[in-house]
């Protein structure tokens, strides 16, 4: 099974669908990461803050995949964005991952009251530009702080990786990702089990009408509406559950059904708030 894949705004295509690893211990990382580059997965998002950044690396490492076949995007975290320190921080990840480069790097949130968001983005600028990063993001950043980077040095970034699922599809934020040619990636996509999102019924009705689970059908639903994805499961047959998405499409009609789960009230987030996330 190929994926497909969408093309970024510095030139390089990234594959739609992908295996998240937050909350994978360290220990079960290797497994679980070699399970999905099994399956077939090729794109991988990890984090310094997720701490199996080697667990990552050393199932890459045993996979025999070509580097080139494979997409790795890891984050810088938020105690290390301002001065200097995204430097030592980004070749600590590459250290770890036993990689050259990495295909992506997102400063993983702006934690607005420290204010070093922008230096951030200035020192990822340099790290795309030495190499260590074929392109460069942002992560849990709302209009306000896209627009201030973008002002303070004149790049966009190429992704926005937000909190996005059914309950919760912050229309902002993919406004001003469609309007300068970032593309949005859902983190927490199947709302991280934390609500009944795969009971609702316009969920499992479409997936009842398409022979699918209903986690395969919000699967379905983000690649539909042009996000990237990476939903997180440590059991093989969910992970090979989850990538088995190709088969089918959604109609407008469930497409409908399912953007009318938002409440739109910001109620459906199941996660921390850029703004009140330091
Ligand atoms: P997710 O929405 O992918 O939910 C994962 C949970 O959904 C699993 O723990 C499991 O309980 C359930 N699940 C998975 N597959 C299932 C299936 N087939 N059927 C039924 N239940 C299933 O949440 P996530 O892991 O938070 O998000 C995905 C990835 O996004 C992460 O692994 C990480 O890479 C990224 N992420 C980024 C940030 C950020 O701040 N940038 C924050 C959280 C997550």
């Amino acid at each position: 099974m190929t994926v497909p894949t969408v093309a970024l705004n510095s030139g390089h295509d990234i594959p739609q669908l992908g295996f998240g690893v937050f909350l994978v211990p360290p220990d079960e990382a290797e497994r679980a990461v070699s399970d999905a580059l099994e399956v077939g997965y090729r794109h991988i998002d990890t984090a310094a803050i997720y701490r199996n950044e080697e667990g990552v690396g050393a199932a890459i490492a045993k996979s025999g995949i070509p580097r080139e076949e494979l997409f790795v995007t890891t984050k810088l975290w938020n105690d290390r964005q301002a001065g200097d320190a995204p430097h030592d921080a980004i070749r600590e990840s590459l250290d770890k991952l036993g990689l050259d480069y990495v295909d992506l790097y997102l400063t993983h949130w702006p934690t607005p009251e420290k204010d070093t968001y922008s230096n951030a983005w200035a020192k990822l600028i340099e790290i795309r530009d030495a190499g260590l990063s074929r392109s460069i993001g942002v992560s849990n950043h709302l209009p306000e702080h896209l627009d201030r980077i973008v002002k303070d040095t004149g790049v966009v970034p190429a992704v926005d990786q937000v909190e996005l699922h059914p309950a919760y599809q912050q229309r902002d934020v993919v406004a001003w990702a469609e309007a300068n040619g970032t593309r949005i990636e859902s983190w927490g996509p199947l709302g991280q089990g934390k609500y009944p999102l795969l009971e609702e019924p316009a969920v499992t009705e479409a997936a009842a009408a398409h022979g699918v689970t209903p986690a395969q059908a919000v699967i379905r639903w983000h690649l539909e509406k042009g996000f990237v994805v990476f939903p997180k499961s440590s059991r093989k047959e969910r992970i090979a559950e989850n990538f088995d998405v190709f088969g089918f499409a959604l109609t407008a009609d469930e497409i409908a059904r399912i953007d009318g789960l938002d409440p739109l009230d910001g109620s459906g987030r199941v996660g921390s708030h850029p703004l009140q996330f330091n």
